[in-house]
């Protein structure tokens, strides 16, 4: 069976960056997803069409088509008092909040000068080329529960929303 629209894909990945360090990894057999409803970058999306279960691929996604370019924009500093008083603050630390859209943006905090900290809204990554080292296991129509949802249901998962 070929990958299409409406196809549940298991996939085995490693992602690096260009200079080879690995910055995620799936645990063997546990990532799936449904290919043509966005729940993957557009990039890999693309790159995965019409392969088959079985089949090995290395992809190089430029970072507009990965996680977008950075945006300077994105990156603020703000006063200490924004947060809670009796947080502990760090570099590289992660939270949520929201766009002035209402969409759930991950802002990385990118450095602390005193009372002023600056953070990052952008992807962390964004702006990064991406190499996709990839293993297709298994390739199944959806559910038309799944289709209905736009995501695949894992075997165990008792979700939902
Ligand atoms: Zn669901």
């Amino acid at each position: 069976m070929q990958i299409a629209d409406q196809k549940v894909v298991t996939l085995d990945y490693t992602l690096t960056n260009e200079n080879g360090d690995v910055l995620d990894k799936s645990e063997g057999g546990q990532f799936a997803y449904l290919h043509g409803a966005s729940n993957i970058i557009p990039g890999l999306e693309k790159a995965l069409t019409d392969k088959s279960a079985g089949d090995s691929l290395q992809v190089n996604i430029p970072a507009e088509e990965g996680y977008g370019a950075r945006n300077d924009e994105m990156i603020q500093v703000v006063d200490r008092d924004m947060f809670e008083p009796d947080a502990q603050l760090e570099i590289g630390m992660q939270f949520h909040a929201e766009s002035p859209d209402g969409q759930p943006v991950a802002i990385t905090i990118a450095a602390i000068d005193g009372d002023k900290i600056t953070i990052d809204g952008n992807h962390p990554l964004a702006g990064i080329n991406l190499n996709f080292d990839i293993n297709i296991l298994e390739v199944r129509e959806a559910s038309a529960e799944e289709i209905e949802h736009g995501h695949v249901h894992m075997p165990g998962d008792h979700h939902h929303d």
